[in-house]
């Protein structure tokens, strides 16, 4: 669970960095291409072919929301999101900032979509984001396992294909 806005407003659309160690434990990396594709296409689908967050339609992303288990130190896959590029590169801020840096990516625009999404303030937004690096770092000193859940079929390979 997300407890890193217990005493902040709540917030819509919220940071969700992923600790370094588990940058390429992801579903998305380990299932074959084409079940990625047929299950992306699945999940946006059931979100009506808008972002589940903002209801934006147009280009979408399928994120993958992971639990952590701060005491044990295993992340367990929960399921997916349709999330509009926006929506998706706030989840994933710590990547858009490299992006920016790179000329890639205007990250004002990625700030206000969140301000406008969660209808909050320049200061709410650097709290949040303070909080959220706080946590990715402590998270990031561990090893981590991963837990596939209800997703673990479809990474065997020879069940995927
Ligand atoms: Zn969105």
């Amino acid at each position: 669970m997300n407890t890193i806005d217990n005493n902040l407003l709540p917030l819509r659309l919220t940071i969700e960095l992923v600790p370094e160690p588990c940058w390429y434990a992801n579903l998305r990396d380990v299932l074959p291409r084409p079940a990625w594709d047929k299950l992306r296409r699945e999940v946006y689908r059931l979100s009506g072919h808008r972002c589940g967050i903002c209801g934006a339609g147009g280009m979408l992303h399928c994120h993958e929301v992971w639990r952590y288990d701060d005491a044990v130190h295993i992340q367990h896959l929960e399921g997916f999101r349709a999330l509009c590029v926006l929506c998706h590169h706030v989840k994933h801020i710590g990547l858009a900032g490299k992006l920016a840096s790179e000329g890639k990516l205007d990250y004002e625009a990625v700030v206000a979509h969140f301000m406008r999404v969660n209808g909050c303030s320049r200061a709410d937004f650097q709290r949040h984001y303070e909080a959220a690096f706080a946590q990715w770092r402590e998270r990031s000193r561990y090893e981590w396992q991963t837990d596939l859940g209800d997703y673990t079929p479809l990474a065997r390979p020879d069940t995927a294909r």
